[in-house]
């Protein structure tokens, strides 16, 4: 009989086992894979951005959809606690751009060694290659748990920390969904978040592989403007990726199937429309005595001259001089507002997060346990949080499993 079974042991699940131990109780963690931590590993391509260095509640505006649930467990196990945790595990941190906090080593690999370390030395019992297919329970009260083979395991508290359904090659398939709703929770719909995008328009594959940065993105629903993000995007032989897009997928999965979804593009958001005519004039003038192809390399990158060329009216060949103010204003109108159709998205297995999840009404936000099944905890991705990039994922995540090993 255990005081505490964590199945999962991710971010959230290694968090909680660890924290319980260390106040002496005795815990039993279950994990899918043949090792700990397989999404960590691969989170900030490699080198795992762990947390953000900005204020509590920048990080709670950062769960655009339930960050006040989060209240609770960030102000318990907040960021300068997770930076000083990890830095007594040996993990020294540094913050990047965005305030991005990341092992100074820039290796995700020595944040699950070091949670392993924790959880070893808290003495928390360990069970590889196990997969949980049920809760048990008796009326209203949690009794423990069955794997896939049958086995049963007995506990007077069960933690489901499964993450979502993202990337389920690193073991989070969606199974505490599932498990919840088999003993009554409620599931607010699922959807890939953080995603690549696909587009119709055939020109964008020409661009795969170009990366744009200081580039505005804005999302456009059956032609109202949404949402504007700022920074760097991606050309796949799909669509479009990168941050600002990943961040805009998050509304896009909403309208998918419902409604047209344009995303606009400003090659050149930093200068007004106006300013953007000047510089256009003055390339114009430069190369006066040039074909057309051949005056764009100071304003574009290469790759997107034949492009941009292709999508405007003007010949190619067309000597500058002889280009039009009506000309003009179409390529100004094509560099500030490059239109692509999003058609879809990559789906969970290439998205970061989870939208959606265990509906957080049914979970009281101080303990992290089910409002309907005494004894029954949850924490992580497999709940209805989710946020943007910039570590705050998973400081979710960490905050909400330390909550749950302090309240057991
Ligand atoms: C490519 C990528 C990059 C990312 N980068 C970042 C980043 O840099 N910063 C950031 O904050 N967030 C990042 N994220 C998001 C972040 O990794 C997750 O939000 C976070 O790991 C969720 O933690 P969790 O503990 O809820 O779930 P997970 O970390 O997914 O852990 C769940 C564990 O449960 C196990 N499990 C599942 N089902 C069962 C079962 N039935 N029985 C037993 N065990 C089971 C799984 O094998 C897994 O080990 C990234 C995600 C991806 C996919």
């Amino acid at each position: 009989m255990y005081d505490l079974i964590v199945v999962g042991g991710g971010a959230a699940g290694m968090m909680a086992s660890g924290i319980a131990a260390n106040r002496g109780k005795k815990v039993l963690l279950l994990e899918k894979n043949e090792q700990l931590g397989k999404k960590i590993l691969i989170t900030g391509k490699g080198r795992c951005n762990l947390t953000n260095d900005c204020e509590i509640e920048e990080i709670i505006k950062n769960f655009p959809d339930n960050g006040k649930f989060l209240y609770s467990a960030l102000y318990t196990f907040s960021n300068w606690q997770l930076k000083d945790f990890f830095n007594k595990l040996g993990v020294k941190t540094k913050v990047e751009r965005g305030d991005r906090i990341f092992p100074i080593s820039d290796s995700a690999r020595d944040v699950v060694e070091a949670l392993k370390r924790f959880i070893t030395d808290a003495g928390v019992e360990i069970k590889l290659k196990t997969s949980v297919d049920k809760v048990i329970a008796e009326g209203k009260e949690v009794k423990g748990v069955k794997d896939s083979d049958e086995k049963e395991y007995y506990s007077s508290n069960v933690l489901i920390a499964v993450g979502g359904k993202s990337y389920p090659t690193t073991g989070s398939s969606g199974d505490g969904y599932t498990m919840a709703e088999e003993l009554g929770h409620d599931i607010s719909m699922i959807k890939p978040s953080l995603v690549p995008l696909k587009t119709k328009e055939e020109w964008v594959k020409e661009l795969q592989g170009l990366n744009l940065r200081n580039v505005s993105a804005t999302l456009i629903i059956d032609g109202k403007r949404k949402k504007e993000e700022f920074g760097e995007m991606l050309f796949t032989h799909f669509g479009v990726s990168g941050p600002i897009i990943l961040t805009l997928s998050r509304d896009v999965v909403d309208y998918l199937g419902k409604a047209q979804i344009k995303l606009s593009i400003n090659l050149k958001p930093a200068l007004s429309y106006e300013q953007l005519d000047n510089r256009l004039q003055r390339d114009f003038e430069e190369y006066s005595r040039k074909q057309f192809k051949n005056s764009l390399g100071d304003l574009l990158p290469s790759k997107l001259i034949p492009v941009i060329i292709s999508l405007s009216s003007i010949p190619e060949d067309k000597e500058v001089n002889q280009i039009t103010k009506e000309e003009r204003q179409e390529l100004l109108e094509l560099l500030s507002n490059l239109e692509v159709t999003v058609i879809g998205t990559m789906g969970f297995n290439l998205s970061i997060v989870t939208k959606g999840g265990i509906a957080t009404e049914q979970i009281n936000p101080s303990t992290m346990e089910s409002k309907l099944i005494q004894g029954l905890y949850f924490a992580g991705e497999v709940i209805d949080v989710d946020a943007y990039t910039g570590g705050f994922n998973l400081q979710g995540a960490f905050s909400m499993g330390y909550l749950v090993g302090s309240s057991i």
